[in-house]
């Protein structure tokens, strides 16, 4: 068992708000220069650059994870996060099924898929940032189904977050953790937000720059950096937690 540095909200060039330079293997070098073992690739709404950044991890000591940062039908931000590709992009078909319009790069920025040598494959055309047609409770139970983690995005900020949108944390939504952004200390969090108690908190960088990879980070105790021992981390047991940083 032993420490693991977790990062599981990082943005590639993928989501039209994250710089042009966060391409796949940019990620995987600043995350190994930060001293980071885990990170999750979270595109808004799209997974279409975690394959190229699991491949880029391949030569270094770090666990890529790939994940979606999924809009909720009540713009709620939320992240999936799962163990392998295939049930990352298993999730991102049935976004794509509750997600409409087009992207406006002039508007929003362009959506570049890459590969893991940093050269674009392509542009996607949907309209990413969007809210989908997906509830959050509908979310949280699909990704479950798939093996995944659903963890409330940044939910002390004032938009796109579970408090913005409720005020307060359901605790009937089974949610394997709450976000707190870096603009909030965790005891400020945890005295302000109805409900916060309820979960387990963690903070991540919710990068969409290079420099802001691993900014804030969440540790870990586990055996192996896969979803199922944070999962039980989550939950304490086996010896897996949370640890405060
Ligand atoms: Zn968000
Ligand atoms: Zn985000």
């Amino acid at each position: 068992m032993r420490t693991f540095k977790a990062d599981l909200h990082i943005h590639s060039c993928l989501s039209p708000c994250a710089d042009l330079d966060m391409s796949p293997r940019s990620i995987v070098e600043r995350s190994v220069e930060k001293g980071l073992d885990i990170i999750a690739i979270c595109d808004h709404n799209s997974a279409e650059n975690t394959e190229a950044a699991i491949r880029a991890s391949e030569e270094y000591d770090l666990r890529v994870l790939p994940g979606l940062e999924i809009n909720s039908s009540e713009e709620v931000h939320v992240l999936a996060i799962f163990e392998e590709a295939q049930k990352a992009l298993h999730m991102q078909e049935i976004v794509y099924c509750y997600l409409t319009g087009s992207n406006r790069p002039d508007l929003f920025g362009d959506q570049v898929v890459a590969d893991e040598f940093d050269e674009v494959k392509d542009f996607n055309e949907r309209m990413l940032i969007s809210a989908t047609q997906l509830g959050i409770h509908e979310i949280v139970e699909r990704v479950h189904r798939l093996g995944g983690l659903c963890i409330a995005s940044h939910v002390d900020r004032p938009s796109y977050s579970i408090i913005s949108h409720l005020g307060f944390v359901p605790s009937d939504l089974q949610l394997d953790a709450l976000e707190i952004s870096r603009l909030t200390e965790r005891e400020s969090a945890q005295s302000k937000i109805q409900g916060i108690n309820n979960f387990p908190i963690m903070t991540f960088s919710d990068a969409h720059c290079l420099d802001d990879i691993g900014l804030t980070y969440t540790s870990f105790l586990l055996e192996l950096p896969i979803i199922d021992d944070i999962r039980m981390a989550l939950t304490e047991e086996f010896g897996r937690r949370v640890m405060f940083n």
